[in-house]
């Protein structure tokens, strides 16, 4: 099964909402399979967002998410890089579909309350960047079955 990164970014920790997102998350079938509070070096942020180099608002975007630990997770699910991202929404907040995670709480474009993987090969990239191996954790989700059916759990 796949596995993404999910970063909940400084707002939704100011804001509260870390619960609400990480229970919606969970609601949806997701398995947790990695769960921690860091915060985040200049380094770590360089690499992160390494494709925002260069742009004017890449310093901001580097100081906010510094401004609080974040919490980050790593889920598993069959095919759920592209399912974390329908749930989060569109970048800009404001423009978000109803029902994502930036359409019902956010506002903006950079306060956007959460990182989520955007390919499969960028989360292949990003879990480790984030998780060491032993953070990772395989275990039997006793609600498998009932969340996929047979052909979907390979
Ligand atoms: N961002 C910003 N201004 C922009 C574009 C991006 O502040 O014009 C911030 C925003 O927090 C966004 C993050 O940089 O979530 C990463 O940008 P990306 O284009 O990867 O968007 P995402 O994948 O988070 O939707
Ligand atoms: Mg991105």
């Amino acid at each position: 099964m796949e596995r993404t990164l999910v970063l909940l970014k400084p707002d939704a920790l100011q804001r509260d909402l870390v619960g609400e997102i990480i229970s919606r998350l969970e609601r949806k079938g997701l398995k947790i399979v990695g769960l921690k509070m860091m915060q985040l070096s200049e380094e770590l942020l360089n690499e992160h967002y390494s494709h925002l180099v260069g742009r004017p608002f890449f310093p901001e975007v580097k100081s906010f998410m510094q401004q609080t630990p974040v919490i980050a997770l790593c889920l598993e699910g069959t095919e759920c890089v592209d399912t974390v991202r329908l749930l989060c929404g569109i970048t800009k907040a404001r423009e978000a579909a109803p029902g994502t995670i930036r359409g019902e709480f956010a506002m903006s474009v950079q306060a956007n309350l959460i990182h989520c993987s955007d390919s499969l090969e960028t989360a292949k990239a990003e879990v480790p960047r984030f998780f060491q191996p032993e953070e990772l954790f395989s275990y039997d989700d006793i609600l498998e079955r009932y969340i996929y059916n047979t052909s979907e759990r390979e």
